[in-house]
């Protein structure tokens, strides 16, 4: 049985991205996962997982988890039956994300340095070495191969689909920000509330706290928790991010 789930409180907490009051704002079964999305349901648990929302910046998250450890995490989420709910972790995910930032950054690959912050596992860096970039190195710490926190800073650190988990995502941003080098880039994925959100609520796919998912990002919530850090932030969909100081050559325009 899942054990130490903080208990649910009625009233108002501070939002963890801008500290503005989040009221809870639904509540949805344990089980719910991301791959209903194609059909795919599991038994309903009778765990309901609460979720709130910022009233200022509109990041929805729950609490429910603030309390577990690393092992809780292992025992009742990254767990044996967490391919099933999400299949494309192992590989597909990774090596499209490769080809994209290869794409974008392959000019100047021999200067990037690349970091892979909740990489999972090292397909996304292999991939990248393979395709000619000379540093890419993967940190994951709920992966044990990987969770060797590296010391350097990087040009380049990519957090794909990494956000959505954590249950401190300020301190998550705080984190990735310290491996950054001066004028470096964060490339990243999570899928931010789309533009309908408030008629889909917590019907929402993303929403699914079985795939750990417990901190759901706005693109306002997204550019808060860069900015004060004095990162600016862009979108270049609801899903791809990057936050810079200094735009990437390859969204600098160029004078005719
Ligand atoms: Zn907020």
């Amino acid at each position: 049985m899942i054990d130490r789930l903080k208990p649910v409180s009625v009233g108002p907490l501070p939002c963890k991205i801008c500290g503005g009051p989040a009221a809870l704002y639904g509540v949805v079964d344990f089980n719910k996962s991301c791959e209903e999305l194609r059909g795919f349901r599991l038994p309903l648990s009778g765990v309901p997982i609460y979720y709130r929302r910022c009233a200022n910046c509109k990041f929805l998250f729950t609490d429910a988890f603030d309390d577990w450890s690393t092992e809780q995490f292992k025992a009742y989420i990254y767990n044996e039956g967490y391919a099933a709910i999400d299949p494309d972790y192992q590989g597909k995910r990774p090596l499209n994300n490769a080809r994209f930032v290869t794409q974008l950054w392959g000019t100047i690959k021999a200067r990037t340095r690349v970091l892979d912050y909740g990489g999972g596992n090292d397909v996304f860096c292999a991939t990248l070495r393979a395709n000619g970039f000379p540093i890419a190195v993967t940190y994951d710490p709920m992966v044990e191969e990987y969770a060797r926190r590296p010391e350097e800073k990087f040009d380049l650190v990519t957090c794909f689909e990494t956000l959505e988990h954590l249950p401190d995502p300020a301190g998550g941003v705080a984190s990735l920000l310290e491996h950054t080098a001066d004028q470096g880039h964060v490339f990243l994925t999570t899928v931010a509330q789309p533009v309908d959100f408030d008629q889909l609520g917590l019907n929402w796919w993303y929403v699914g706290p079985r795939n750990g998912h417990i901190s759901i990002f706005s693109k306002q919530a997204l550019a808060l928790a860069f900015a004060r850090h004095g990162y600016k932030f862009g979108s270049f969909s609801d899903t791809l991010h990057i936050a810079f100081q200094t735009l990437p050559p390859f969204l600098t325009l160029k004078s005719q």
